[in-house]
């Protein structure tokens, strides 16, 4: 009788180049081109649609660029 084998070996697909190229939005935790990202003082990079999103809310954001 054979010992039972489970393959549990982890997959370590992720290297360094899969966070390459874009940047997570803080808010929506989506990946954006770096272009498509602003950084805001206290939040960090946010995309525009949550930028809409925040100020839509009456908050004041505070954006570097
Ligand atoms: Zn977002």
């Amino acid at each position: 009788m054979e010992p039972e084998r489970h393959d549990s070996s982890p997959r370590m697909d992720t290297g360094p180049s899969a966070q390459a190229d874009g940047r997570v939005c803080r808010w929506c935790g989506e990946r954006f081109p770096e272009s498509d990202l602003h950084e805001e003082a206290d939040l960090g990079p946010l995309c525009g649609r949550c930028i809409a999103a925040i100020r839509s809310r009456g908050e004041s954001l505070s954006l570097k660029d």
